[in-house]
């Protein structure tokens, strides 16, 4: 077991609809602990940058426009294989294939709008985690 941390993003569809705290509810009672989170609106530019991996997909344009589309909440969740254990929570990224009880599942409205965002590895996690919070912005 190794101590970890993941960038977990709250999406449009979800603070639209003003559930982030039951999707924070989620989190803490799969053993995540919030060490940093603020609500932002990201910039075109912002959105284009951290899911820079996907430019090439057909889908990209549109999860951009999506991703700018209103306000999200940005996180670092914290503990044991907190990626794992993260991603486990928020089920598949489709909500048809997320299994019962999962964020995605109980939440998501789409494949794309399905609220929120995992890190998927350790140096993923990082890079992201370094792209929105500097250290004093992190508490444990
Ligand atoms: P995320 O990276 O947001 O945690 P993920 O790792 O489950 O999600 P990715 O394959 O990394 O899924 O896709 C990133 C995001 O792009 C998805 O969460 C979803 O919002 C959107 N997306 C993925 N596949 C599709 C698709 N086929 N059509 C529309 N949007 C998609
Ligand atoms: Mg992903």
């Amino acid at each position: 077991m190794a101590l970890e941390r993941t960038l977990s993003i709250i999406k449009p569809d979800a603070t639209r609809r003003n559930i982030t705290g039951v999707i924070n509810t989620k989190l803490e009672e799969a053993g995540l602990r919030i060490v940093a989170q603020k609500r932002i609106r990201m910039s075109r530019q912002m959105a284009e940058t951290f899911y820079d991996v996907h430019r090439e997909r057909p889908f990209f344009n549109n999860l951009v426009a999506f991703m700018t589309s209103g306000a999200v909440v940005v996180q670092i969740l914290e503990g044991e294989n907190a990626i794992t254990r993260n991603r486990e929570v928020m089920g598949a990224t489709n909500p048809e294939n997320a299994d019962e009880g999962t964020i995605r599942k109980l939440y998501a409205e789409s494949i794309e709008s399905n609220s929120v965002h995992g890190s998927d590895a350790l140096d993923t996690a990082a890079t992201e985690i370094a792209y929105f919070f500097s250290d004093a912005e992190i508490h444990a």
